[in-house]
């Protein structure tokens, strides 16, 4: 099939890749022509693992341009892939989303391709874009919602090998020409790619038709239930924290309940990004326009937002005052495998040090270059290597748990610092190992103060 794309970031990009892998003619869309003259060169201009390796591979079947002109005439299917950043109002700016449909509706032609949103978008918003389209080509155009559940860090791994895919539209053709679109992920027919292998056991993947508006609230719901799971967790390490308890054993004792399930359990500093955040207060805003107060999900807010001055608590708890000392922190990134620094708890925590008059410095192995171009407020704290962030620190904190950091020679790193504290905020490093090695470890929910 011929395939239009519009927007080529992590949900346009990694969609793209991936159909052209699974054999159909794909062309990508931005307006940004920077991105496009490197995807064109064969750049990615983000980080995903395969990202790389698979863009030259798919190259003869991918194209990449800024004219919708030459993307979506003779398109059978057109995704949208636009950012739906938050409004003022926590709605989310549908701009990108508008201006995407009124530059493709000028191009459509007689082969009635579907429309189908990738984004993440209100409920409502397929039905507006239909509505827009009819009334600009004067004939009815065939709209569905196609929402997307990808994860950074595993964003083509999640597209191969996806736990679902919703169709909502009120046409069974729509359904049908998107279930063709999808077929070899539905039926996992394909090769898998070099270095993407297929999850043991994997051998169909679910579809779930329905309407175009239930489409559309799946995906808030499911970022809202798993937002709350995280939410849920850090509260019970709070207390566990209080009396004695091991957050990660209470995890494990309540995820092998099958209702309950082990995923997204693990206490930490919060979730981060660019769509928890964005996608809950959505879902609060939505809820305040249609009479329905979202409870849980401002909660689940509210315990999120506080993570992260947790962190600056304990810090001062253990530091008396956070004036004129220095705190490391590893990794900017919201999480690993990715350099997106959207929402980034460390980029917060960092600033709130600042105010409190501490000293920062920062390291991540992917994300610097990024943090350098668009957090220059933070230059002085850069650091190119992650043992720079213990040299004369009060502190250090591990925001992010990028595999590296657990490599680092941390037998020689206690010696270097002012006082030796380590701060896990994700429960990742050894603590016996750290301990033996002079620091004083801190987990997150765990009263392992050693
Ligand atoms: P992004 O910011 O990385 O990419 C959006 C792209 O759209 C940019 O390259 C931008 O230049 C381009 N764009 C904007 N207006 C355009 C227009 N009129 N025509 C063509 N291109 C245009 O965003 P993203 O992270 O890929 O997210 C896209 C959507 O998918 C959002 O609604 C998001 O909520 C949703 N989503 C994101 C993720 C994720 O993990 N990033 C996961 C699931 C769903």
């Amino acid at each position: 099939m011929k395939v239009a794309v519009i927007g080529t970031g992590y949900v346009g990009l990694t969609t793209a890749v991936a159909l052209a892998y699974l054999g159909h003619e794909v062309w990508g869309v931005d307006v940004d022509a920077t991105k496009i003259r490197d995807l064109a060169r064969g750049h990615p201009p983000i980080h995903e693992p395969g990202l790389e390796a698979l863009l030259p591979l798919v190259q003869p079947r991918l194209h990449f341009t800024t004219a919708y002109a030459d993307a979506i005439p003779g398109a059978e299917v057109i995704l949208i892939a636009v950012g739906t950043p938050p409004g003022a109002d926590g709605a989310p700016d549908l701009r990108y989303v508008r201006q995407a449909v009124e530059a493709l509706a000028l191009h459509l032609d007689g082969a009635h391709p579907v429309v189908a949103i990738k984004s993440t978008v209100p409920m409502g918003t397929g039905r507006w874009v239909r509505a827009r389209i009819q009334e600009i080509r004067a004939e009815a155009y065939e709209v569905a919602s196609n929402p997307e559940f990808l994860r950074q860090g595993s964003a083509l791994h999640d597209t191969f090998y996806p736990n679902r895919i919703v169709i909502g539209a009120d046409t069974p053709r729509a359904v049908a020409v998107l279930e063709a679109l999808y077929r070899p992920l539905l039926e996992q027919s394909f090769p898998p790619p070099k270095g993407l292998p297929r999850p043991s056991g994997l051998e169909a993947v679910p579809l779930v038709a329905t309407d175009l508006t239930s489409a559309e609230l799946i995906k808030y719901a499911a970022n809202a239930f798993l937002a709350l799971k995280i939410s849920f967790i850090n509260e019970i390490a709070a207390l566990a924290e209080q009396v004695g308890a091991d957050a990660t054993h209470v995890a494990r004792g309540i995820g092998l309940d099958a209702r309950i399930g082990p995923q997204f359990l693990r206490p930490g500093i919060g979730w981060g990004g660019s769509c928890f955040d964005k996608d809950t207060a959505a879902l609060l805003a939505l809820g305040r326009a249609h009479g329905t107060e979202m409870r849980i999900v401002q909660a689940a807010r509210a315990v999120n937002h506080h993570q992260r001055e947790r962190i600056i608590e304990k810090l001062t708890r253990e530091l008396t005052t956070l004036r004129g000392r220095t705190v490391g922190l590893l990794g900017i990134a919201f999480k690993p495998h990715t350099d997106d620094l959207r929402d980034a708890p460390a980029l917060a925590i960092a600033h709130r040090l600042i105010q409190c008059g501490a000293h920062v410095r920062l390291h991540d192995p992917v994300a610097l270059a990024r943090a350098r171009r668009e957090h220059p407020e933070l230059e002085r704290a850069y650091r190119e290597h992650p043992t720079e962030v213990f040299e004369e620190a009060d502190a250090v904190v591990l925001v992010t748990e990028w595999p590296q950091y657990l490599e680092l020679p941390w037998e020689t790193l206690a010696p270097r610092m002012r006082f030796p504290l380590v701060l896990d905020g994700r429960n990742v490093l050894d603590a016996a190992r750290l301990t033996a090695a002079g620091f004083r470890y801190l987990g997150t929910g765990r009263c392992i103060a050693h």
